[in-house]
């Protein structure tokens, strides 16, 4: 798949990527129908966010359904649909 990713201040790139899959037990894999830029990856392309490095694929926030969640996930299940917000807990 495509992704959209960090090289640095003013340096953005279309990649192909491997697909997501679950990491962690928390994990859940979304399939995004919707979602658009905001202020933020405004301020992450110009270099104002250090804590995002080289290699960082950009996006967040969006709406889409769940295709798959990890073993700790209780609220949610695979074709739930979920706005994603851009901070996690
Ligand atoms: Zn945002």
């Amino acid at each position: 798949m495509k992704a959209l990713v960090y090289h640095g201040p003013g340096k953005k790139f279309w990649e192909e990527k491997p697909k997501p899959t679950l990491l962690e037990a928390t994990d859940a894999v979304v399939k995004i129908y919707k979602t658009t830029i905001c202020g933020t990856d405004l301020h992450i392309l110009k270099g104002d966010v250090p804590e995002v490095t080289d290699g960082r694929i950009l996006g967040h926030e969006g709406v889409g359904i769940i295709e798959e969640v990890g073993a700790a996930v209780t609220n949610f299940k695979k074709g739930d649909r979920v706005l994603i917000s851009c901070i996690s807990l």
